[in-house]
């Protein structure tokens, strides 16, 4: 990583660059070509969009997951960007997150599909972006071995975890209990259904569950925003990330999302960060890091903020959220599983065949059928994913599905 006003440019890969947290990085990126280069760009099937993200950043590679899509870019590239190698497949994806060209790689794939690429960038020893949760939920031991193991710099871009990453001491890799942590406070913003009758639960649209009241992101997120599940899998990547356990770590609801996280010190000492909910600004900070560059976000107006609110989470609306935190007290495999089972129970819902509340039906059967085991290794978590996904499917179809709403 080039320091700044030098004229060494940082390669970076984008691993989903289509999507919302892969659009940010790119507006972060265009404000800083002295520092900046686009070695890679991904994406599974949107075509256009990545096609115009290559005549606009030149990437020396596009990769598309699905192959009839790479076909189809290939095509569209021979007038606006003919330089552009295109790739095909996971091998592609895996092939541009390792390959030397990329100093830092933005993993902002979403689910398990992103799991690959992210660990073969760890294991590369690069400068990590982490965006991808599911990843570090289905294989927290294995991955943060594989950071340690090839010295890879991981910066968490989910806003809580690098809320919580700027208020740590910079040698908290030593560990956060001795340096004087007594608690972490994840805050989390109750999502769109924080205050409907929980009655009302039963008939929500996929539309309403996606409308998330302060941050705008992809559509998977959203409806686990609207769950809580999201809470659940960044309690799991937050005890990966700053090692530690389950006890240590509250979730605090502030319907505002204004202070993205806390760090409680054992001398009294709250530190938080603040900031508009704007992704460029986490995106900004782990691509600076440790220097502070310019995101285009706006600065808060607490003025005009006013009040700030904090409660506890309601276990009874957001069931999702006690899930987790069983299956990271199961451990092994069992987070993994919740991950499966919650991917394919919100696409079903996305996909209009269950309600809203048998999102976390489906994850309390899948996590009650399948049997955990040691996180040992990659085989075993991907195992273990399939067999989640096929007993979470086979519930979805045998307990009937819903009347589209
Ligand atoms: P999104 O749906 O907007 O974008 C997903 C990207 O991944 C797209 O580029 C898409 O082409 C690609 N993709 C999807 N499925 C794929 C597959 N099977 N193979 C290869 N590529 C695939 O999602 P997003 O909101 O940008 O979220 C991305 C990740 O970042 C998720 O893990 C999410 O939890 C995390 N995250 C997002 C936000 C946010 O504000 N959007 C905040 C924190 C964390
Ligand atoms: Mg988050």
């Amino acid at each position: 990583m080039s320091a700044q006003g030098t004229a060494t440019l940082s390669g970076i890969t984008i691993l989903g660059s289509t999507g919302s947290i892969g659009a940010s990085t790119l507006d972060v990126i265009a404000r800083h070509p002295d520092r900046f280069t686009v070695t890679a760009l991904t994406a599974r099937s949107s075509v256009d969009v990545l096609a115009e993200q290559c005549r606009q950043f030149h990437p020396q590679y596009a990769v598309m997951t699905d192959p009839d899509a790479a076909t189809r870019l290939q095509q569209l590239l021979k007038t606006v960007a003919p330089d552009v190698q295109v790739l095909a497949g996971t091998d592609g994806l895996i092939e541009v997150a390792g390959m030397p060209e990329a100093d830092l790689v933005m993993a902002a794939i979403v689910g398990a599909a992103g799991l690959l690429p992210a660990l073969e960038a760890a294991r590369k020893g690069k400068r990590v972006l982490l965006a991808n949760k599911e990843a570090l939920v289905m294989s927290g031991a294995l991955f943060m071995q594989a950071v340690r193991d090839n010295d890879a710099v991981l910066l968490p871009i989910d806003s809580e975890h690098n809320a919580i990453f700027q208020c740590l001491p910079d040698d908290y890799k030593a560990g956060v209990t001795p340096r004087g942590v007594r608690q972490i406070l994840l805050t989390a913003s109750g999502g769109p259904f924080r205050t409907l009758a929980l009655d009302k639960l039963e008939n929500v649209t996929p539309e309403q569950a996606c409308d998330h009241p302060n941050w705008k992101m992809g559509r998977k997120i959203s409806v686990d925003s609207a769950t809580m599940m999201n809470k659940g899998l960044e309690l799991i990547e937050a005890g990966w990330l700053f090692d530690l356990p389950i006890g240590k770590i509250k979730v605090v609801l502030h319907p505002q999302s204004l202070v993205h996280s806390l760090v409680e010190y054992n001398d009294g000492s709250m530190l938080a960060q603040m900031g508009n909910p704007d992704m460029r600004v986490p995106i900004s900070h782990a691509l600076g890091w440790p220097d502070r560059i310019e995101s285009g976000a706006e600065g808060l107006d607490l003025m005009a903020a006013g009040k700030l609110q904090f409660e506890a989470p309601d276990h009874e609306r957001y069931p999702c959220l006690g899930l987790a935190m069983h299956a990271w007290q199961l451990g092994g495999t069992a987070p993994a599983i919740l991950n499966a089972a919650n991917e394919v129970a919100v696409e079903s819902f996305l996909g209009r065949e269950i309600s809203f509340p048998s999102i976390a039906r489906t994850i309390e059967h899948t996590l009650a059928q399948c049997a955990v085991h040691e996180m040992d290794s990659l085989e075993t978590i991907l195992d273990d994913d399939a067999m989640a996904r096929t007993a979470a499917t086979e519930f979805i179809h045998s307990s009937g599905k819903v009347a589209a709403r």
